[in-house]
């Protein structure tokens, strides 16, 4: 008999769900991870006494009521609400685009008028019946002004190609409405895990052991040896040795500094919408938290080309790459004792609630 059950490979919210079941099963999990810390990409550190968002910022937003029952069970949430500011040459617009985007935009008051100033400006594209990219669905939903000033510059930069090159599903996930609301999500749920994520990612391995700084590519064959199956959260094209060639991701440096001012933006969130501004967004963690530190944190997101050896934040889920993506997922399919999930794993643009509900179905999978 093996010493495990499973060899859970990543720490992130997808490894530590799945291992939190195994154990109520009943089944001994081992959990490794090359980084140094648990949680993957929702992980905080702290400093002067306010927690950082390590790898970006991360909002819980759910309409699934089972998923957020489910992550209360092992954190309490805050009340956040993520309404992010834009700013394009000095001025500020709120997200998303709502009443109040368009009042600041075009001055515009009543719906009646933002939606007839919105007709005006989406008229010149109303030939386009099915956008075949990213700008043509820009330009379809919101004509040239929202386009230029809020989304082509921002979307470049964070994708690195033009957005005639970029699918269109990217900016359908951004809300439009005609009501004076800058409440960024659609979701009926939403918040931070008073405390941060880590006690979140902390409650789930509890009484689970965990490995960090282990690399399953250095180890795999002892750590196979250990166990009878094997839960894969890791990069799939990593995993088969680029076999049916590499996928690409976008990856981001983030850029952390300590100011000595008490409030740096007013705001959690600004994103930088120009494109000769070299960052798409600061983050200024405090106000995740309602925070009344003396000084502050921020965080410069910049967009940067994935190589080996940096975070592969974001698939780039274009027609090609979801084509070679096709392939590993078959080849995934015939591994009898290897299991696949996650963002990387299933090269998804996979959100927090997306990764529990896809975790709580897989185990379902094993164990019912
Ligand atoms: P990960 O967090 O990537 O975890 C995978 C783990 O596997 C990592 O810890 C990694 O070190 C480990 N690993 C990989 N390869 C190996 C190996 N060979 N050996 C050992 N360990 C390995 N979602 C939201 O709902 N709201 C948000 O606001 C939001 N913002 C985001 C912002 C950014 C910048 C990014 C990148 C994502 C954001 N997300 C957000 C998505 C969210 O981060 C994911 O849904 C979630 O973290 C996915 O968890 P995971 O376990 O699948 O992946
Ligand atoms: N986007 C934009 N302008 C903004 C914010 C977002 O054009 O100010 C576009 C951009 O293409 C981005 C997409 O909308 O990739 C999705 O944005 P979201 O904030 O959901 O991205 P994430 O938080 O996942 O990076």
């Amino acid at each position: 008999m093996k010493r495990y059950d499973y060899l859970v490979v990543g720490s992130g919210l997808f490894g530590a769900v799945f291992a939190h079941e195994a154990l109520s099963a009943g089944k001994r999990c081992l959990v490794i991870d090359k980084r140094s810390h648990r949680g993957g990409n929702i992980y905080c550190e702290e400093k002067a006494g306010i927690r950082i968002h390590a790898y970006g910022a991360h909002i819980f937003h759910t309409d699934d009521k089972a998923v957020w029952d489910y992550v209360n069970r092992f954190a309490e949430f805050n009340r956040y609400t993520n309404s992010p500011m834009a700013c394009y040459e000095g001025k500020l617009y709120n997200l998303p685009f709502n009443m109040n985007t368009f009042y600041q935009l075009w001055g515009v008051r009543t719906p009646a008028e933002a939606q007839a100033k919105i007709a005006e400006e989406r008229g010149a594209y109303e030939h386009i019946a099915r956008p075949a990219n990213l700008e043509e669905q820009a330009l379809k939903l919101c004509g040239r002004d929202i386009y230029t000033r809020l989304i082509k510059g921002y979307t470049e930069k964070q994708w690195g190609r033009p957005a005639t090159e970029l699918p269109a599903f990217i900016i359908r996930r951004l809300p439009f409405r005609f009501v004076f609301d800058n409440n960024y999500f659609n979701d009926a749920y939403q918040g931070i895990p008073k405390g941060g994520y880590n006690r979140l990612i902390d409650a789930l391995l509890e009484g689970t052991e965990v490995r960090l700084d282990t690399d399953y590519f250095r180890h795999r064959n002892e750590l196979e040896a250990l166990a009878d199956k094997i839960l894969f959260t890791g990069c799939i094209d990593e995993f088969f040795d680029y076999r049916f060639g590499h996928l690409d991701y976008r990856s981001l440096r983030f850029e952390h500094r300590h100011l000595d001012v008490e409030n740096f933006q007013g705001n959690a969130v600004v994103n930088y919408t120009a494109s000769d501004v070299p960052y798409t967004r600061i983050i200024e963690h405090k106000h995740f938290e309602y925070g009344t530190q003396p000084t502050t944190v921020i965080t410069y997101e910049y967009p940067e080309n994935y190589l080996p050896g940096k975070g592969p934040y974001y698939p780039v889920n274009d027609t090609h790459n979801n084509g070679i993506y096709r392939q590993y997922a078959e080849w995934a399919e015939r591994q009898e004792r290897i299991l696949f999930g996650g963002r990387l794993a299933r090269y998804t643009y996979a959100d927090m609630d997306d990764t529990v509900a896809a975790a709580l179905a897989l185990c379902r999978k094993q164990w019912s």
